[in-house]
């Protein structure tokens, strides 16, 4: 067992300044706290969580009744009370932060609840789960991002590959966001942030975009974020709807045709009793709309 000059009890801000000073004066100093994290009542429940809420409710009321004196013009401003807390929460340690992650996985484990089983994403809580570190989770969700990215984009990454002209137009082919997602995400390497920005450059410089738009491009806001349209992959996810469409068209009529032609290669083949058993359990009332190929099935 060690053995301590000073021993003080309680690492609130009393205690822990006591400890640092007793050190500060040479004596062999310990500092026990019972809850785990140091900073007391101050860090962890009072001071900085309710500065946290002060804060937050301060830049609501200043965007809701002082923007519009200087110029600014908000609308649908709205608080989201859930990221609030998660900002206490974080703001207050370890134990926070878990408390805010348990939360927020509940939510979003609920929020998948709801959804149809085909369009539940598991993978959103698993994000939720890592976020415990916001470093780790901000990878994780650029990982994730590339991922739906590759789904979202799959026509133009298709048609394009890593084509970077098209139309005889410089525009990066989003294989490269998606490439930029995954290097910052696996190697730290900001090629994501730097494939936004020649996003928004090419825009910034095409006429067909509003003057407004390409303003705030060229100052610095992403095209993604002012609604500028990259007209020639539009054309390229039209025009492979349109293909799909066709071809399920196609497809369809393609069904039914093998279905006619093997119906009449079947009643082709039936003798005169055969068809007239068929008619016979054609006309019950619980055979009403099945067909040949139903009834051949059905008396195999
Ligand atoms: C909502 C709220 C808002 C506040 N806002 C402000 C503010 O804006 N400005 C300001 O100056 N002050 C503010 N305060 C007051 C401030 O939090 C306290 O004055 C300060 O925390 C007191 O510090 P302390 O070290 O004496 O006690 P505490 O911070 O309470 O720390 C005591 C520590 O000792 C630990 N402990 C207790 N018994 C034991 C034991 N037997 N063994 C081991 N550990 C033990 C406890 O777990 C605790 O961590 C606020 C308080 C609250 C509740």
């Amino acid at each position: 067992m060690e053995n301590y000059d000073v021993i003080v009890i309680g690492g609130g801000p009393g205690g822990y300044v006591c400890a640092i000073r007793a050190a500060q004066l040479g004596h062999k100093t310990a500092c026990i706290e019972s809850r785990g994290s140091l900073g007391g009542t101050c860090l962890n429940i009072g001071c900085i969580p309710s500065k946290s809420l002060l804060h937050s409710a301060e830049m609501y009321h200043k965007a809701n009744k002082e923007f519009d004196k200087i110029g600014i013009t908000t609308g649908g401003l709205s608080l989201d009370l859930n990221s609030m807390l998660d900002t206490t929460l974080r703001g207050s340690g370890l134990y926070g932060a878990v408390a805010s992650t348990i939360k927020n996985v509940l939510i979003e484990y609920m929020r998948q609840q709801e959804k149809d089983p085909f369009q539940k994403d598991n993978a959103k809580i698993l994000l939720q789960a890592i976020n415990i570190s916001p470093p780790i989770g901000s990878k994780a969700r650029k990982f994730y991002n590339s991922l739906e990215a590759m789904d979202y984009e799959r026509d133009i990454l298709e048609a394009r590959g890593f084509g970077v002209m098209v139309d005889g137009k410089f525009q990066l082919s989003p294989a490269y966001q998606v490439l930029g997602n995954l290097a910052s995400a696996t190697i730290n390497l900001p090629l994501d942030r730097a494939v936004a920005e020649i996003d928004a450059v090419t825009e910034a410089l095409d006429s067909r975009n509003s003057d407004m738009q390409r303003i705030a491009m060229a100052l610095g806001w992403k095209a993604w974020e002012v609604g500028a349209e990259i007209e020639e992959h539009e054309l390229i996810n039209t025009t492979a709807k349109e293909t799909r469409a066709i071809e399920a068209t196609r497809k369809r009529k393609e069904k039914a045709a093998a279905k006619r032609q093997k119906e009449i290669d079947a009643i082709q083949a039936m003798s005169q009793e055969e068809i007239n058993a068929y008619a016979n359990w054609k006309s019950k009332p619980e055979n009403k709309g099945k067909r040949l190929l139903d009834y051949l099935e059905e008396n195999k």
